[in-house]
């Protein structure tokens, strides 16, 4: 493996920052300060996307026959490193260039690939992912939203609850039950404007409108909507969630909120303080370690290679630099975390705060590192004995 940048993948960053700098507002740390799913960040992302679609630079990964042209799965992860750094313009349509478009193109049938695909490559397309619900967070297979066949149609009722950009989105990919036991789920593209459908906003320290119940009350939908066929919805979903586990490089954003506040105490005098240079050099370690294992799943991936462990692994890193990051400004920059005078700094606190449950929980990912990684027995000596 050799991590070097080629000349062109250097240039391909320094176009991205370019026109960061030129498409960012004044204001954009304030506006990314409330959260992708937050209404000012999801209204800038649909004007910020359309500009990135016009460079090729949002889906370059693609095939040229759905937007894209071809590029290397590196090029289209370079991007992402550093959008997500400048605090992630693309807002909820991150997810549509990182694992929803491709699942649609694995998965779905030609009439749902038109439908989809050509809005979410002109940067168009907001989309809400309905996985959670009440009783079913990390047991996923507990889920008892059901959809009933009737006809060529299904209806579908029950709730989800987290549901991030649900009052934006335009599509759900909904998880829902057509029979009973684990194999009983599958997946439905739903458009939110259909009748029955009623989305409220949960309050929550990470951004006014990001997370949402999303209630489903006989809602029809025709059987064209299902992706996949009925209890095909695990293998769609572990393909789904190992392109997202990684798609999203938080450790890029951890890692500039550490510079800024380094920067910060060096002003003031404060940096040359051994304690406060031993915990930043830790964080900085940690998120050096997300950053490379990150890079081992992407080239994984550059590879055609199948999903590996290598991904929980990763997951875990970036929330463990999340935390490290968060904990050193907790430690030396306590003002930053009151008023409005570090945004980045306060925006990235109140995510890592949600960073080891939002998109699955961190211990869940050490369970299958310990089954698929390490091959650990289930039972534990106790029991054995
Ligand atoms: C900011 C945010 C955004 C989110 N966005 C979405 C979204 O867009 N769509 C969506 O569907 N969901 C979303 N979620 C929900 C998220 O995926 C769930 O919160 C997560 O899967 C955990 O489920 P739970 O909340 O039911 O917690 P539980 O599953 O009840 O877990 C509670 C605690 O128990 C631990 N635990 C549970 N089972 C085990 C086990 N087997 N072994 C060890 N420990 C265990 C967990 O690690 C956790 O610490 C979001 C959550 C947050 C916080």
């Amino acid at each position: 493996m050799n991590f070097e940048w080629t000349p062109e993948q250097r240039a391909l960053r320094e176009r991205v920052r370019a026109l960061l700098a030129r498409e960012l507002p004044p204001d954009w740390e304030h506006i990314s300060r409330h959260g992708p799913g937050s209404p000012a960040q999801t209204a800038f992302s649909l004007a910020f996307c359309p500009k990135l679609a016009a460079e090729g630079l949002l889906v370059p990964h693609w095939p040229a026959a759905h937007g894209g042209r071809d590029a290397p799965a590196w090029e289209h992860f370079i991007i992402g490193e550093e959008l997500f750094a400048a605090g992630e313009p693309r807002g909820p349509q991150y997810m549509n260039a990182n694992f929803i478009g491709a699942t649609l193109m694995k998965f779905g049938t030609p009439q749902q690939q038109a439908r989809y695909l050509p809005d979410m490559a002109a940067g168009r397309a907001v989309w809400c992912q309905g996985f959670s619900e009440p009783s079913a967070g990390s047991d996923l297979a507990a889920l008892a939203t059901r959809a009933m066949p009737r006809g060529e149609e299904y209806v579908i009722n029950g709730s989800k609850v987290w549901t991030s950009y649900a009052g934006m989105a335009q599509t759900c990919f909904l998880l829902a039950r057509t029979d009973a036991g684990k194999g009983g789920i599958a997946i439905f593209l739903v458009p939110m404007d259909t009748p029955g459908i009623t989305v409220r906003p949960i309050p929550s320290l990470i951004g006014h409108g990001d997370i949402h119940e999303v209630f489903f009350d006989d809602v029809v939908v025709p059987a064209a909507a299902r992706l996949g066929e009925e209890g095909q919805a695990w293998a769609i979903i572990g393909y789904a969630l190992s392109l997202e586990r990684v798609g999203l490089a938080r450790y890029a954003f951890s890692r500039r909120v550490l510079d800024r506040m380094v920067g910060e105490l060096t002003a003031q005098d404060r940096f040359a303080d051994s304690a406060v240079r031993a915990q930043a050099a830790q964080a900085l370690a940690a998120c050096e370690a997300a950053r490379l294992l990150v890079y081992r799943v992407v080239d994984e991936r550059a590879r055609g290679l199948p999903p590996s462990a290598v991904s929980n692994l990763a997951r875990v890193a970036v929330v463990k630099a999340d935390h490290a990051v968060s904990d050193f400004a907790l430690a030396h920059f306590g003002d930053a975390l009151c008023g409005d005078r570090w945004p980045l700094v306060l925006a990235h606190h109140e995510r890592a705060i949600a960073a080891g449950i939002a998109s699955g929980a961190a211990e869940i990912q050490l369970n299958l590192v310990a089954n698929d990684w390490l091959q650990l027995p289930r039972e534990s000596r106790l029991e054995r004995s």
